[in-house]
């Protein structure tokens, strides 16, 4: 598709186009909507095989985020960065990122970057010495996981009030799939309310950890989508459910943390048809990004008010499946609409 059919196709917004000769520095800032307020979004450092494919996978996420802060309530649009690596030449890190942070100062401000795939703290460091229009600094919110696993839990619970009509997890059966850094901490937080938890990674270690710290049960990766369970949290890949693994399901509510769970928007549908309540997952996994936007705000970091915004994500979970109950349409569906009334008018 030609690229200005594919922008309005996905309802853009901006594109940057970035060289640099000095340091080899080839990036895409993509701007998805501004309506609401600035874009954040992290900035991938990765090779690609294609300028199209960069171009098309910084469209796709911009465009994720721009929803993702919509449904959290945010005053941010989306936006996302791509750096394009070559996977044969050598760089210069300080000099490339301090040639990104000037790409990114001269976007004005439309667009904050902060670190993703191939990104870290120190190179946020690097950023912040040419622009402000920076997040997730070493003087910054730190580490987003928690606060992802935090919003999931929140989540989690307005889900099993909606549900199963209770108000606490005690005793319920939660399979978590991935206990990497997101379903570590939802694991500390599932342990902490009395929830009985199994788990899968296909990282062996990953799963001693949490066997050691909380003596949870672990079955083989295989066998935990297919667990039967209260509640079923997806911690790992995107794209788990499916044509294959829908039928065998044997939970009643899934919600977790990894992002494009559904293969297709119709398994959305299939676990609606099935009387699965799915919880959108960039709506209930957005705890990450509140924290990092409070970075943001004119009164700078403050991880109380990150816990207490944070926290707030069972009001829009619940807002989400009491919706989707009266207009009798999937979660993910009415998560969309809302986040389009929000940014489209
Ligand atoms: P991570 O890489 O730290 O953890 C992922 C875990 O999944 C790892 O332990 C990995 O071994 C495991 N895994 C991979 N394939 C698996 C499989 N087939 N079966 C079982 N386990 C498998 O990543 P993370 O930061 O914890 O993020 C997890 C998911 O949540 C990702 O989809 C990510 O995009 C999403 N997410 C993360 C954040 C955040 O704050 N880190 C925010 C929003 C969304």
């Amino acid at each position: 598709m030609e690229i200005f059919d594919r922008m309005q196709d996905l309802r853009y917004g901006a594109l940057h186009l970035h060289t640099d000769e000095a340091t080899g520095l080839r990036a895409v800032v993509a701007v998805h909507n501004t309506r609401l307020g600035p874009g954040i979004g992290g900035c991938r450092c990765i090779p690609y095989a294609t300028s199209d494919a960069a171009i098309t996978d910084a469209m796709r996420l911009a465009r994720g985020m721009s929803y993702k802060a919509a449904i959290s309530g945010l005053p941010h649009g989306g936006a996302k960065a791509v750096i394009m690596l070559d996977a044969d030449r050598e760089y210069d890190r300080t000099a490339l990122f301090e040639a990104y942070g000037r790409f990114v100062d001269q976007i004005g401000g439309a667009y904050i970057t902060c670190e993703d795939s191939g990104t870290s703290t120190s190179d946020m460091d690097i950023v912040a010495t040419q622009t402000r229009h920076v997040l997730g600094t070493s003087a910054g919110s730190g580490d987003p996981s928690p606060y992802t696993a935090l919003g999931v839990r929140r989540g989690i619970e307005a889900a099993v009030k909606f549900q199963l009509g209770r108000d606490d997890l005690d005793g319920l059966h939660v399979a978590v799939q991935g206990v990497g850094h997101v379903g570590y901490y939802l694991v500390k937080e599932l342990h902490a309310l009395g929830a009985r938890i199994t788990v899968a990674d296909i990282n062996a270690d990953n799963v001693q950890r949490c066997i050691d710290d909380f003596g949870v049960n672990a079955v083989p990766t295989s066998g935990i989508l297919s667990l039967e369970c209260d509640v079923l949290a997806p911690c790992a890949l995107g794209a788990v459910f499916d044509d294959d693994s829908i039928p065998a399901l044997n939970t009643k509510i899934i919600a977790g943390a990894a992002n494009n769970v559904l293969a297709e928007d119709r398994h959305g549908v299939e676990l609606f048809k099935r009387g699965i309540l799915y919880a959108p997952d960039y709506a209930i996994n957005a705890g990450g990004l509140i924290n990092v936007a409070i970075e943001y705000s004119p009164d700078g970091y403050d991880a109380g008010r990150a816990t207490e915004q944070v926290t707030g994500l069972y009001d829009a979970m619940w807002g989400i499946f009491e919706r989707a109950k009266a207009e009798d349409t999937p979660t993910h569906i009415i998560a969309d609409r809302i986040v389009e009334e929000r940014i489209f008018g």
